[in-house]
This record gives C-alpha cells, sequence and structure tokens, in this order.
C-alpha cells in the first residue's frame, strides 16, 4: 500500500521514447503528466526570440514563466508555444541552456511543487528532481533507432532536414547532458533500464504496468 501522491521519474537519453511511454503511462494512471524536456525548450526558445545571450539569461530569468495549461500544452507567458519549441533551432541550443544552474534551480523546484501523483520525464528527474520517487525507469534504445525515429518525426515539420543534421544533434545533446557539471544526466542507482529498441509503444507501457503492480502493487 502506498500512501501519499506516486511520483514515476523517467530519464535517459534523447529520442528514447520516454515522453511517448510517460504520457500514456499518465493517461493510463491517471496522474499528471509533465514533460520537464518542454520546461528547458520553452526558456530557449524566450532567449532565441529575445536575442539574449546565455551569459545574461540571469537577468531576464525572473521574466520568464513556464507552466502547463488544462490540456497540458506548455506554455511561455502565458502563450502555447508546443510547436515552436520543437524547431531544430531551440534542440540546438537547449542544452547550452539546461547546464545553467540558475536555468536548473528555478525549474527543479517548479517540478518539484507539483503536488500530486505524476509520470515526469527528463534528464535528472531520478537523481535530483524526486530521488525518493517510488519507480524509476532509466530509457535507452540503440543510436540508429533513436536517429530513425527523431528523423520521422521531424521531417513532418521540416522536410529538408537530414539523416545527418539529426544523428549530430543527438549525439551531440547526449555528450553536453551527461557532461555537464549541474546534475548530468545519470542512472539513479535504484532505476530499471527500460532497453525499447525493438519494443512497440503498447509493449512498453504493458511492461511498465506489471513492473508497477510487481514493485508497489498498484493496478489499473
Ligand atoms: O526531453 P527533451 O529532449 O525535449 O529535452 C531537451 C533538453 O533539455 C535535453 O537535451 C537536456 O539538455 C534538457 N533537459 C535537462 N533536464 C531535464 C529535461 C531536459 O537538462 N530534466
Amino acid at each position: 500500500m502506498v500512501l501519499g501522491p506516486i511520483h514515476i521519474a523517467i530519464d535517459g537519453y534523447s529520442s528514447t521514447g520516454k515522453s511517448t511511454l510517460a504520457k500514456a503511462l499518465a493517461k493510463e494512471l491517471g496522474y499528471l503528466y509533465i514533460d520537464s524536456g518542454a520546461m528547458y525548450r520553452a526558456v530557449t526558445w524566450y532567449l532565441i526570440q529575445h536575442h539574449i545571450a546565455i551569459d545574461q539569461i540571469e537577468e531576464v530569468l525572473d521574466d520568464i514563466r513556464v507552466d502547463f495549461d488544462q490540456l497540458q500544452r506548455i506554455c511561455l507567458n502565458g502563450e502555447v508555444v508546443e510547436k515552436e519549441i520543437r524547431q531544430m533551432e531551440v534542440s540546438e541550443k537547449v542544452s547550452e541552456v539546461a547546464k545553467v544552474a540558475a536555468v536548473r534551480k528555478k525549474l527543479v523546484e517548479q517540478q518539484q511543487g507539483f503536488n500530486q501523483s505524476v509520470v515526469m520525464d527528463g534528464r535528472d528527474i531520478g537523481t535530483v528532481v524526486f530521488p525518493s520517487a517510488q519507480l524509476k525507469l532509466f530509457m535507452t534504445a540503440s543510436p540508429e533507432v533513436r536517429v530513425q525515429r527523431r528523423y520521422k518525426e521531424l521531417q513532418q515539420q521540416l522536410s529538408s532536414i537530414t539523416l545527418e543534421q539529426v544523428r549530430a544533434n543527438l549525439q551531440m545533446r547526449d555528450y553536453e547532458d551527461e557532461h555537464r557539471e549541474v546534475d548530468p544526466l545519470k542512472m539513479a542507482s535504484d532505476a530499471v533500464v527500460l532497453d525499447n529498441s525493438n519494443l512497440s509503444q503498447e509493449e512498453q507501457l504493458q511492461w511498465v504496468l506489471r513492473l508497477l503492480q510487481e514493485k508497489l502493487n498498484i493496478t489499473v
């Protein structure tokens, strides 16, 4: 029997399908879903729009309000920016922005404030945001599977994108995320690894639901 809000932390490399699984799981369980990467992307989009250099972030941080609307869409200062934050321009800059300690402090505090059962995906959820999460997953998939998935997704918005550009961006973000000084991407010692290279979305969902039943006796 688990009392109080349940925290499910899903971390892992870029484009391993964290958000897809987290969203489906939250829906199944009736929990809140938070895409923490979208929050870092929204801050990055603000900087791009206002032509603010990374070393000036701290001066404008109080002017940046990131939250989610009723439909769980990411909002920047009250405006839905779902589409804008997925642009390549944002993907290229976001890991630099996510290195800044003041940015992480602001967003981590906000993430920790969601006072209800939540499925949250990101890079530091099981290690920093919710170190006591009742269930921690670390997702991975073969580099080529990840590149192909991301390429397909991006091609729908930007037909000129090349496989090479996608591969370079994933490699760069993984490297930056693993090697930054503040809250780098690493697997929590009590996380369960999910390699989904050869699993369908439904198979992944069923796998986690079984895990939840075994570990926490939670059934849907
Ligand atoms: O999850 P997504 O790929 O959209 O995240 C974009 C970027 O935001 C990551 O590459 C990483 O640099 C940063 N991020 C982070 N910590 C999180 C979530 C995302 O540093 N919890």
